[in-house]
């Protein structure tokens, strides 16, 4: 069984959503574009801007992955307006926004009033307090590879409503249907229901 792959950086990978390397072309399969908080050059970013606004096709499911990293290089206050932007993209053309954040969650939290379409965190893998705060906010949760091994993580899956979730395999190397199995166990439902709903959830964002 096929199982879909919220977000990836695998252009062999059809089923889920390819997150465009900047400066590549579109894909004819469904992708997310964005610019990467490290991947900020401020000496072009009205070319980067341009690049990202010229490649969104129908395919374009999402905006992203963009956000707020507090180990790029790029100063926070720029990071801050290039999200900003990409947000009001988003807003413009109505598709969610793949978030990547590190160590700015409540940074982040303070940019949601700003977003009309829904925001997903890709790549969850902080304490269930801070979890909570997202959820509670209204963001949802995308968990990968550590979910299989972090028991914490397992524990705040658990606990996070089936439909403000999704599953990726990001950068990483392994199966994605490991880890539909092992969030199935861990929810107490067959992998079939999960997927069902997780496909459920994607309708939902891509509506608003
Ligand atoms: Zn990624």
């Amino acid at each position: 069984m096929d199982f879909f792959d919220f977000h990836h950086h695998k252009r062999n990978i059809s089923f889920g959503i390819y997150n465009l390397d900047l400066s590549s072309t579109h894909t004819d399969t469904p992708y997310s574009i964005g610019i990467h908080p490290k991947s900020i050059n401020i000496n072009c970013i009205e070319e980067q801007f341009s690049w990202m606004e010229s490649n969104i096709t129908e395919n374009c499911i999402a905006i992203g992955e963009c956000g707020l990293d507090s180990f790029a290089d790029t100063d926070q206050k720029i990071q801050e307006e290039v999200f900003l932007r990409q947000i009001r993209i988003s807003n413009e053309l109505k598709k969610p926004v793949i978030i990547h954040c590190v160590r700015k969650f409540y940074e982040l939290i303070a940019f949601k009033k700003y977003a009309e379409q829904p925001m997903i965190i890709h790549g969850f893998n902080k304490k269930e307090s801070i979890a909570g705060d997202l959820l509670k906010n209204n963001f949802y949760l995308s968990f990968g590879k550590a979910v299989l091994y972090n028991l914490s993580l397992q524990n705040t899956l658990k606990n996070a409503p089936l439909d403000k979730i999704f599953l990726e395999t990001d950068n990483d190397d392994f199966d994605i249907s490991d880890l539909y199995l092992k969030v199935a166990e861990i929810k107490n439902i067959s992998p079939e229901d999960l997927h069902q709903q997780i496909l459920e959830n994607l309708e939902t964002i891509k509506n608003g």
